[in-house]
């Protein structure tokens, strides 16, 4: 009898179910006349384990539709299959009264169902109906209520005309309008003080989409997964508002998640913009009254409800690139699971890892584990920074963890160094800073399993910025690297950024910095003098810049490969004067290029191989002399930004193959925040393959700073173990 329970425990498991062990022992009382039963569970036992928020599941979607179901129309219905997680919880264990579910007592018909082993709803602890669960009212910002209508058909009416509504989801609130109404979406913008950076959008079904965006059957199932993510999507077909996604070949596109979103998006034809419901950099509403505040001026309408939103979760994106799915944004749907620690980490002392500074997230490594937060964004903002401590007590707490070594970034100003800091000091625990590269590296072996004692590998680190060593800032770089230590090996050719951040904010520092440090900037700017970016460059303080240049004021050297396709992008007049969102100028390149890429593959720019024997570098010079003399000839700027990327492809794939080759590894290990350029990831994978390589970048976790803390935390294990 039991041997059979076992047997069919697996089979049976209900689909999200993770069987991590099964013990079972002989009790020699005879239970008499004892039923099965499911012990409560209890506190404190909690392993490093728990559900992410799962999208509607085709039964729960069924019961919506149905008009004869109990659930019919009902936004809040979910399962064991399905349903809010993370989202909810406010302790572990996962029971009901822990979560923010606990306000709301179970009808008898509910109570049923919960004590029904036979039931899809046994045990569902988010179990919710019309008769007991939560509800959703539409406010018009003086908390008038539509009242007798419903308030979903009614804010999908607002919506058709023309409206803003903040929507109050699964992990925040989200602001749509109509994505084919110009003015709506560019009032949007205004309203949310976003003027470039892309919004994604919803649509009711992957068919509508598919009039938008190019989908193909991987793409269509990421789409429908129970993790619903935001998938970047090439343009294809009938167009949206342009202010939708400017300078932008991709969407990023969703479908609906929740019940509340199919009832909302049921009778909408076209898609809606569906981005984060802040104001500029803030973090996403998640609380009734914090939104009715905070997205005041921004939302005509609120559609409410009074289930509490425990913690903030973004939407995740992802893109599928080289082949693979790979997540830019890892948050609802995804985080909180756990990844094994790869063979050969002993379960060691609990270790938490701060992160860096922009696109935070942090991670715990307990048992074997790792553990990485949802997304919580650039700790620049005062909000995002206090989210974040919240964000850290909750996880500590939820998941009993102590730590006892704490790891940060060597970057001295990123308040997650200075806080990981704060806290050791105070609970006399040991700090490490761990390098920002050799993190981005550690963490995609990590996620590919690498073994603790494997030997070393090559690591190719491009990135925007990370503090590098000797007050230096790195950011295109080759190590070879195993999970305790790295040695550079090549690099990028270090150039000033005059005006230091202002040099991110602004790409023609970049340019300038670069022609004036291969060039003779008076010569140069006389023959190229007909150039717009001459003419761009000389309408900005060089003077200034010169002197800051030569007196190393405010300039601070950096190997960055980010900051080198600023000033290649601000040359042909991308971003020039100043970027509205992180790497902007980059991603407009690149969507410049991607339409011409392969036609261009002969006309690659040139670097050159300088530096010394001690550290190779590489030099931009006769990049540069193309690039101008292509500028001068008239070539189209599409063909000079394909070509752009094919010489940046051929460096760094050449440059790490030989590399490889000469500490005799054939693992490549691509990672870092530029490694989102796609046409970069698959033309430097591609190549190394073709040479005998094997390439390797993130998928599950961002290869920008997103992933950064998993690597921290690995490295500080990794030295642990000895
Ligand atoms: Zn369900
Ligand atoms: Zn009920
Ligand atoms: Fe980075």
């Amino acid at each position: 009898m039991l041997d059979e329970f076992i047997r069919q425990l697996p089979l049976y498991a209900p689909p999200l179910s993770r069987i991590s062990q099964i013990q079972w022992e002989d009790l020699h009382t005879a239970a008499d006349g004892e039923a099965f039963r499911i012990v409560a569970s209890r506190p404190g036992c909690a392993a490093m384990m728990l559900t992410a928020d799962i999208a509607t599941c085709q039964l729960c979607l069924d019961e919506l539709a149905d008009s004869a179901d109990r659930r019919y129309r009902y936004p809040f219905g979910n399962c064991t299959h399905c349903g809010p997680r993370l989202s909810i919880i406010r302790r572990l264990p996962y029971d009901r009264n822990q979560t923010s579910m606990a306000g709301f007592p179970l009808c008898p018909a509910c109570e049923r169902e919960y004590r029904n082993p036979a039931d899809r709803r046994f045990h569902a602890q988010a179990i919710a109906c019309p008769a007991c669960g939560p509800r959703v009212w539409l406010e018009d910002g003086h908390g008038d209520m539509e009242a007798g209508r419903d308030p979903i058909t009614v804010a999908a009416g607002l919506i058709r005309q023309g409206y803003i509504i903040a929507v109050k989801g699964l992990g925040g609130f989200n602001l749509v309008c109509d994505a084919g109404n110009q003015n709506a979406v560019l009032r949007l913008r205004d309203r949310k003080q976003r003027m470039a950076k892309p919004f994604a959008i919803m649509a009711r079904d992957s068919a509508i989409l598919a009039e938008y965006v190019q989908i193909d059957e991987q793409a269509r199932q990421l789409l429908a997964g129970q993790s619903a993510p935001i998938v970047l999507l090439n343009k294809q077909g009938r167009a949206l508002a342009s202010a939708v996604a400017p300078h932008h070949l991709t969407l990023g596109c969703i479908l609906p998640y929740t019940p509340l979103h199919h009832l909302l998006l049921q009778n909408l034809d076209a898609p809606i913009v569906f981005t984060s419901g802040n104001r500029g950099a803030e973090p996403q509403a998640v609380e009734n009254g914090n939104a009715r505040q905070s997205l005041a001026g921004l939302a005509d309408y609120w559609l409410m409800h009074d289930r509490d939103i425990v913690i903030r979760l973004d939407d995740s994106v992802l893109q599928i690139m080289d082949g693979q799915p790979r997540l830019l944004r890892r948050s609802r749907g995804y985080a909180p699971l756990p990844m094994p620690l790869p063979p050969g980490f002993p379960a060691a002392a609990p270790i938490l890892a701060m992160g860096a500074a922009l696109k935070n997230t942090f991670c715990l490594l307990k048992d074997g584990q790792a553990i990485l937060s949802p997304h919580i964004g650039d700790l620049e903002n005062a909000e995002t920074q206090s989210d974040y401590r919240r964000m850290l007590d909750w996880f500590q707490a939820l998941f009993h963890f102590q730590p006892q070594h704490i790891a940060v970034d060597m970057h001295p100003g990123y308040l997650s160094t200075q806080f990981g800091r704060e806290w050791a000091a105070k609970q006399g625990l040991p700090v490490t800073a761990v390098q920002h590269h050799h993190a981005h590296i550690a963490a995609c072996m990590a996620e590919h399993g690498l073994p603790l004692e494997s030997p070393p590998v090559l690591g190719v680190a491009m990135d925007g910025l990370g503090m590098g060593e000797a007050g230096q800032f790195w950011g295109g770089e080759f190590f070879e690297v195993d999970y305790r230590q790295y040695r550079r090996l090549a690099a990028f050719h270090p150039i000033a950024m005059p005006g230091g951040v202002q040099a991110i904010r602004q790409p023609w520092r970049n340019c300038y910095a670069h022609l004036q440090h291969y060039f003779d900037w008076p010569v140069l700017s006389r023959r190229y003098a007909g150039l717009d970016i001459m003419r761009f460059l000389d309408s900005r303080p060089l003077v200034i810049l010169d002197t800051m240049l030569a007196k190393n004021l405010n300039s601070p050297v950096s190997s960055s490969c980010g900051r080198c396709l600023d000033a290649f992008a601000a040359a042909l007049g991308v971003c020039a004067a100043s970027i509205d969102y992180e790497a902007q100028a980059a991603i407009e390149l690149e969507a410049l290029a991607a339409p011409v890429f392969r036609q261009q593959k002969a006309n690659a720019y040139r670097h050159e191989n300088i530096g010394d024997s001690v550290l190779p570098l590489l030099g931009w010079r006769p990049f540069w002399q193309a690039m101008l003399n292509d500028l001068q000839r008239g070539v189209a700027k599409a063909d000079i930004a394909a070509r752009i990327h094919h010489g940046l492809a051929n460096a760094i794939a050449e440059t790490a193959d030989g590399l490889a080759d000469q500490i005799g590894c054939r693992i490549v290990i691509l990672s870092g925040g530029v490694f989102q350029n796609r046409l970069l990831l698959e033309e430097v994978s591609r190549q190394l393959r073709s040479a005998g390589k094997i390439p390797l970048s993130p998928a599950g976790i961002p290869c920008h700073d997103g992933g950064l803390a998993l690597g921290q935390g690995i490295i500080v294990a990794g030295r642990l173990a000895g």
